[in-house]
């Protein structure tokens, strides 16, 4: 019986020393977590030349280059897609998914019309850059618009249907797609309620493969 309390207390002890060195392990890790924590939130752009911080939401988003949709493998939509017939690229699967969606509506008599595809981080940088030269605030731009580098557009394979504003969520195009273009893989990205952070789009949509 001695033998088994004192078996038992060895145990014990060393279970609590082991808790007591990760604890001071914490302790002295801890400093460093948040050090790398908040060095991680240095984001930044570049605009007119001139260095932007990169606040919430998207900060901690931002896509790899490599990501950025191929050029030859970008296709434009046919002109009766879009807005003001201008040309407007998409991935060739993207394009695969959205033709074949845009008839099946207007078999229903719904009009899909696309407003924008594929954005370089470039081109993106070039539309927040027109803003701020119009003296436009940084920061409420970046509550309607993605930094460069931040946008699903230059993915490849994200749209915006026409209006691309709120207005399009009381549209019967959106309430059409909200009922039928998951069946088409393309899903609402920033919802009326996301945990992104990002503010309601509900004219962007992005086209998911299932793969
Ligand atoms: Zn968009």
């Amino acid at each position: 019986m001695l033998i088994f309390l004192r078996f038992t207390k060895c145990i014990v002890m060393t279970y609590l020393k082991k808790l007591l060195v990760v604890f001071l392990m914490g302790l002295f890790y801890w400093p460093m977590v948040q050090v790398a924590a908040q060095s991680s939130n240095t984001e930044t752009v570049i605009l007119n030349g001139k260095k932007y911080p990169v606040p919430k939401p998207w900060a901690g988003s931002r896509i790899r280059a490599s990501e950025q949709a191929e050029f030859t493998d970008l296709v434009p939509l046919p002109t009766w897609l879009t807005q003001n017939k201008s040309q407007i690229y998409v991935t060739q699967i993207t394009r695969q998914a959205l033709l074949k969606m845009a008839k099946k509506a207007a078999e229903e008599d719904i009009v899909l019309l696309i407003d924008s595809g594929f954005r370089s981080a470039q081109y993106q940088a070039k539309i927040l850059e027109k803003y701020l030269n119009q003296n436009m605030d940084y920061q409420g731009l970046l509550q309607v618009v993605a930094p460069p580098g931040y946008s699903q557009h230059m993915l490849g394979n994200s749209i915006d249907f026409v209006p691309s504003e709120l207005d399009f969520s009381v549209s019967k195009q959106y309430a059409w797609l909200k009922q039928h273009a998951a069946k088409f893989n393309f899903i609402e990205s920033y919802q009326q309620k996301n945990e992104t952070g990002v503010n309601w789009e509900p004219w962007h949509w992005q086209y998911q493969s299932r793969n």
